[in-house]
């Protein structure tokens, strides 16, 4: 899920500061990461329903840390795989953006099993830089999933982090957040990145 940002406007004027993020090289130092570029709205992949995680390897690890750090690059909250191209039922979250490193959150496999309560505020995603939009979500979620060890876990979100559970649980399962909107809402953002499309700006 898109971070607020000052320059974020529910316009498609708001402009994207990292929309074009670019691999950095692994090897460059043991502290160093691969920012993986987002995958943009119309690649199919964001449309799919995604297999479940089943290896709990290192290889995993890797993979996390380098979601959590191509999702600070995108100065995001939430990430899911599908949106680096890969087709796992794998996501990230931190709604501080980084400043309280026990706020990362891996969610393998998560599943929402309660959820209370109606919040309405706007949302935007990585995958749809510039185009944000008003999305009831419940204000209270309870999620289960595992972490990246492959353990269970129950966590309960409220408001912004409930928000961004659901979303990235959505991306889990093909949906999109402008799937969420009205038809007419809906529609005026996909001509509007049909154009940009056209235009190579997209
Ligand atoms: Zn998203």
């Amino acid at each position: 899920m898109a971070n607020k940002s000052p320059s974020s406007k529910p316009t498609e004027a708001a402009e994207e500061p990292k929309s074009t993020p670019v691999d950095v090289g692994a090897e460059a130092s043991s502290t160093s990461r691969k920012i993986y570029p987002i995958v943009k709205y119309g690649d199919p992949i964001l449309e799919k329903q995604t297999p479940l995680v089943k290896n709990f390897d290192a290889e995993l690890e890797q993979l996390t840390e380098d979601m959590f750090a191509s999702m600070y690059a995108a100065q995001g909250v939430g990430l899911a795989a599908p949106q680096i191209g890969l087709g796992l039922r794998l996501a990230v979250v931190d709604v501080t953006s980084g400043k309280n490193p026990e706020a990362r959150i891996v969610l393998a496999n998560p599943e929402v099993i309660h959820f209370e309560g109606e919040k309405r505020e706007e949302e935007g995603c990585l995958s749809i830089p510039g185009f944000r939009g008003y999305v009831v979500r419940p204000q209270f979620v309870t999620v289960k999933a595992q972490d990246v060890k492959g353990e269970s876990f129950e966590i309960r979100g409220e408001d912004l982090l409930a928000r961004a559970f659901c979303h990235e649980i959505d991306h889990l399962h093909g949906i999109l957040f402008i799937q969420h909107l009205s038809m007419l809402k809906r529609d005026l953002i996909k001509r509007k990145i049909k154009k940009l499309r056209k235009q190579g700006e997209w």
